[in-house]
């Protein structure tokens, strides 16, 4: 991108004939109802919704093209319409019929034409059916007491405690000389972890039970005499049944893994869920699959008999707690009982691999343009080319809802979050043009007096041009004179085209001294790779791994387009309990090493020679890189500094005036004493306890300041971890997920199985595209304003949201609130400002616009929502809610906020229809299947065998991710892979995430973004794995087969490991693989991902979860 302002241009300048009538045809409104906002026919979608599109009577001759740049990508074809943002409201939202939603039953009557259109595709049943009474008197939602609790925020910081200050003492060494480190002894940390925790499963029994219940009272529901509240993840009841009908049929799953559990009683395939996902043994009559059983008398059709209510159907079955699970979470598949069941078919609830599917059909690789307000994106899972006309691209901004409520009270009506996830540095694929950057010279960015919104496409010029109205606060502005432009005669200023901030959605302005701290322009930024040289990093082999790669890595610092070398300054730190810092100067013949071992008040002992340019010390730092792992090689230091090498850092960067980015590679906690010091406060007694709060929560005092002053001087973290033991990551995470760094870690890495999969994050993280020393603002039109972020961002005050350093994979998660009435005909704006450094040191703003439709009719809300966002904010939002409250509080609330959501829906949205039949609006058929896989995650499922650690790595991971990132952690892809196609370039279509896809002779891949698996069935031919192992049968597999796949030159295997190898190369973290053969031990870290399936540390399957669901939606409407 180069930097001499504004380089607008152009093919988007050419007005072309039949712009109105987008190819792709996104947002066009259909003339016949749609039933979902892609479900319609694909007709639909070929006429542009009169009034919508801007009329192209609009004189081409108006908008005379500028010179094309050959910037612009000839394959992105534009076709110069404008964002059709202020669209009358006549011409606004085309009616649409009935409002789209699925219903789940096959015997909905005829006269529902939606109903029965996606009954057939989903092959229907009836849920529930319990509730006495029809649908028809659904007073207020009586939402419970928890339904409308919000999350608290965490307390404001408060206090900051100074790293209390010490005598400083250094002392140079003489160059190259073995640090100066006491040998100290050599104690653990504290106890190792696995050991103490287990005691006790303090959630045994009914303790769990209430996560689902809690404050409901359960009247309706026949739940027999038993505490059972909550189904689903309520101990026993939901247990048995559901899942060992419907999954089992292959290899039983409990079984196998689990350690001893099994399938005794239930036949196989012929139960089934039919009945009440709980109940079990009662289900006899319904002749079919689901949809009967469920129903209630009459209220289904005829000949259906409902389910009759039974007392104790919730009870009975439970098989008791399984050994090596938690007591009362959803045991196993256990002691079903009972008249063997009809089987239900898995495929008649809403498939998330359904619906992407379906959406990849529709949408992808076609061309989305921006130019619609309030329009509904591709998933993130399409393929799809992106044209800026007027809108933030979906990578950059995406939304709960793309339909605002008009009113706070609706939106409470409601409960549908508001809320946008920016990733402002989103990856742009090679075919979407990087942003235009417009320079407006010493005056800066035009921005509007009163609110200080930029010049964006919704500023309206009036007067002749002489003045614009700003939409965002309504203050009329005067144009300054060397902006001045004359309108055309459909009142568009004649430049339009030619300037990015009037056309496009997405832009960057050159900012100006004003914008620079201390107004002076800033120092390129710096990298500072800071390695602990401790024992245990020393005699694994990764002090050498991680020198020998940087000898290589630092030729690919990020660098400007076109620019030959990276303007990123190196700067090298090795530590263990004192610090080493390196003098790299290129002059030098050796490096120079100096020890500061008094860490109480960090301070960095030489400036000139500290941060170079890599090219022209490159003789010197691979000298260095060379002799690093030899000088430790001997020592015996096992304790470890931690606060004060973050504060060498940003004392590093103060000095040489610059912004910049840490790479710490650290392997233990840090005992020794120094300010940041930690002890071991793991305790899994906390778990399912008011207090187990406290285990994610940081250790108070030292980090939090350092975070501060990390995020004032522009310093990210990047943490490398290489723990055999906790090591209190909650804390030590605490400055990365403050300064929009990322946390890597890597347990018990050994070089031979865990060396590619770290350097793999090594070299993706260093290469990313990244700005630094940021600041972002989100402003709005009047009515709604920002109210709360979620990210690794930093909160001086409630709406500069900081970050040292935001890179390609980050993004920050906004909540929108109301003040005000919303209108239909102005709709509502966002615009977020992006103040940051780029990666050769220039002052840039990055201003990504959208504009959302606003409605009184919570139908087109409805239809206007993303599930994929949806559940980026639910995840966000709970991980940060169990600093404050118990884990179990909040899965309560997520399940109310569901059920809350969809009754809403039902009650007000859908047309009337039977109780017993579930129905979720088409946009959020998928929600309930990420909502459960939330709660089952490690943070938010409270169980003793996870490790503390883990939790909150997982935690403070998911704040930071972008929407694609938490769609694919909450609902892993599961390809097949036995039946594939050697010849074919395509993967196969990933099946529903559950043990029943599971096949003996089949051979599956299973990937989350995290973790990826080869599962290998039993039965799998020996011929597959001789070619993909070398091997003639599974037994033959040793410890070696089990990580990586060998290079056969044979087609199976060339397949499976270019599809790994993609699939590696394609998202933000590396992956390590891990073989697992079924049946075998490590087959239990599989199957936690099976998201489908009742979860192994607790936490109901989707079917169960959907039923419950339902009952409390009924409870809601009743
Ligand atoms: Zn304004």
């Amino acid at each position: 991108m180069s930097q001499q302002g504004y380089v607008a241009a152009p093919p988007y300048s050419q007005a072309q004939p039949g712009m109105g009538s987008y190819q792709g045809g996104f947002g066009a409104a259909p003339a016949q109802p749609l039933y979902g906002h892609y479900g319609g026919p694909p007709q639909a979608f070929s006429s542009p919704p009169a009034g919508v599109m801007k009329s192209p009577a609009s004189s081409p001759g108006g908008m005379p093209p500028p010179p094309v740049s050959s910037q612009y990508n000839p394959n992105v074809q534009q076709n110069g319409a404008h964002p059709q943002r202020l669209a009358s409201p006549s011409a606004a939202p085309p009616t649409y019929g009935q409002p789209s939603h699925s219903v789940y039953n096959s015997m909905a009557s005829p006269a529902q034409p939606p109903a029965q259109q996606l009954t057939n595709q989903m092959s229907a049943m009836n849920l529930g059916g319990y509730a006495p009474g029809a649908m028809q008197s659904p007073p207020p939602p009586a939402t419970t007491s928890i339904a409308q609790q919000r999350f608290q925020t965490p307390p404001a910081a408060t206090g900051h405690p100074q790293m209390h200050s010490a005598p400083l003492s250094s002392h140079m060494a003489p160059p190259i000389s073995p640090p100066q480190s006491p040998i100290t002894n050599m104690q653990g940390s504290g106890p190792p972890m696995g050991g103490q925790s287990m005691a006790g499963p303090p959630m045994g029994g009914h303790s769990m039970t209430g996560p689902l219940m809690g404050g409901h009272s359960m009247t309706g529901p026949p739940m027999g005499g038993q505490s059972m509240g909550g189904p689903p993840m309520g101990g026993q009841s939901m247990t048995g049944p559901p899942m060992g009908g419907q999954s089992m049929t292959g290899p039983p799953m409990g079984g196998q893994s689990m350690g001893g559990q099994s399938m005794t009683g239930p036949p196989m395939g012929g139960q089934s869920m039919t009945g009440p996902p709980m109940g079990g043994q009662s289900m006899a009559g319904p002749p079919m699959g689901g949809p009967g059983s469920f129903q209630q008398p009459g209220s289904g059709p005829a000949g259906l008999q409902g389910y009759p209510q039974q007392a104790g159907q919730f009870g009975g079955l439970m098989s008791g707690p399984q050994p090596g699970m938690q007591g009362g979470f959803p045991g196993a598949p256990g002691g079903l009982s009972g008249p063997p069941q009809k089987k239900l078919d898995p495929d008649s609830i809403p498939s998330i691999t359904q619906v992407i599917e379906d959406d990849k059909a529709r949408l992808g690789g076609q061309v989305y343009s921006t130019n619609i307000r309030g329009q509904v994106p591709p998933l993130v899972t399409t393929d799809f080319t992106v044209q800026d006309q007027g809108n933030a691209s979906p990578r950059f901004m995406r939304c709960t809802t793309y339909t605002l409520p008009c009113t706070a009270e609706l939106a409470k009506q409601c409960q549908v979050p508001l809320a946008s996830i920016i990733k402002p540095f989103a990856k742009l694929p090679k075919n979407e043009a990087p942003l235009y950057v417009a320079n407006h010279g010493e005056t800066g960015p035009i921005r509007c007096n009163r609110c200080k919104a930029y010049m964006c496409p919704y500023m309206q010029f009036i007067d002749g041009g002489r003045r614009y109205q700003c939409t965002f606060c309504n203050c009329v502005n005067e144009v300054p004179a060397f902006y001045f432009q004359h309108l055309d005669h459909i009142g568009r200023r004649v430049d339009f085209y030619e300037r990015p901030e009037l056309s496009l959605g997405s832009y960057e302005f050159v900012a100006t001294l004003d914008y620079c701290k201390n107004n002076k322009p800033p120092n390129p930024p710096a990298y500072i790779f800071m390695i602990d040289v401790s024992y245990t990093n020393i005699k694994s082999g990764l002090v050498k791994l991680i020198c020998d790669e940087l000898k290589t890595l630092l030729e690919k610092l990020p660098r400007e387009d076109g620019a030959e070398t990276s303007a990123i300054k190196v700067g090298f730190v090795t530590y263990n309990k004192v610090l080493h810092f390196y003098n790299v100067k290129s002059a030098l013949a050796q490096p120079q090493m100096m020890v500061v071992s008094d860490t109480a008040e960090m301070f960095v002992p030489l400036l000139d020679g500290f941060l170079v340019n890599y090219q022209d010390s490159r003789a010197v730092i691979y000298n260095l890189l060379d002799q690093i792992p030899d000088m430790f090689a001997d020592t015996n230091e096992s304790e470890t500094v931690f606060a004060p090498v973050i504060q060498a850092g940003v004392e590093a960067f103060k000095a040489a005036e610059c912004s910049g980015k840490l790479f710490i590679f650290h392997s233990s906690m840090p005992t020794a004493e120094a300010p940041g010091k930690l002890k071991n406060r793991d305790d899994k007694k906390l778990v399912n306890t008011d207090k187990e709060k406290t285990l994610f929560q940081p250790q108070k005092g030292v980090y939090e300041q350092l975070s501060k002053d990390c995020v004032a001087q522009g310093c990210c973290v990047d943490l490398f971890l290489f723990p055999s033991q906790y090591l209190d990551l909650a804390t030590m995470g605490d400055v990365p997920s403050h300064t929009g760094g990322s946390i890597y870690k890597y347990n018990n890495f050994q070089v031979e199985t865990d060396g590619e999969h770290f350097l793999r994050d090594l070299r993706k993280d260093v290469q990313k595209s990244l700005g630094f020393d940021a600041v972002m603002r989100v402003r709005t039109s009047t009515g709604f304003r920002a109210t709360d972020f979620f990210g690794g961002v930093y909160m001086n005050n409630t709406t500069d949201v900081e970050m040292a350093a935001v890179d390609c994979d980050k993004a920050v998660t906004v909540e929108f609130k109301h003040d005000d009435t919303l209108s239909e005909e102005t709709g509502a704006l966002i615009q977020c400002a992006l103040l940051y450094t780029t990666i050769s040191g220039q002052r840039r703003l990055r201003i990504h616009n959208l504009s959302l439709n606003c409605t009184s009719q919570l139908s087109e809300l409805y239809k206007s929502c993303e599930t994929d966002s949806l559940i980026n904010f639910f995840a966000k939002s709970a991980y940060r809610a169990i600093l404050n409250q118990p884990v179990k509080n909040v899965r309560d609330i997520l399940v109310n906020q569901t059920a809350h959501m969809l009754a809403c829906y039902r009650k007000n949205c859908a047309s009337p229809s039977a109780a017993s039949q579930l129905i979720l609006p088409d946009s959020m058929k998928v929600f309930p299947v990420y909502m459960n896989s939330l709660m089952k995650t490690a943070p938010l499922v409270g169980s003793t065998e996870l490790s503390t650690d883990d939790r909150a790595h997982q935690r403070l991971s998911v704040m930071a991710m972008g929407v694609e990132d938490t769609q694919l952690q909450l609902y892993p892809r599961l390809i097949p892979l036995h039946n594939i196609d050697v010849s074919s370039e395509a993967v196969p279509a990933p099946v529903r995430c559950s043990a029943e896809r599971l096949t003996d002779a089949g051979m599956f891949l299973l990937e989350n973004g995290h973790s990826i698996f080869l599962w290998l069935g039993q039965a799998c031919p020996p011929d597959v794995i001789q070619n993909l192992f070398n091997a003639p049968s599974l037994a033959h597999l040793q410890q070696g087969h089990m990580f990586s796949l060998p290079e056969l030159d044979n087609p199976l295997s060339k397949k499976v490991r270019s599809i790994i190898s993609e699939l590696l190369d394609k998202r933000p973290n590396s992956m390590k693989l891990l073989i697992v053969r079924q049946k075998d031990k490590p087959e239990m870290l599989f199957r936690q991902f099976l998201v489908e399936d009742k979860g192994l540390h607790g936490g109901a399957s989707y079917m169960d979860f959907l039923c419950y669901v339902h009952r409390e939606i009924r409870q809601l409407l009743t």
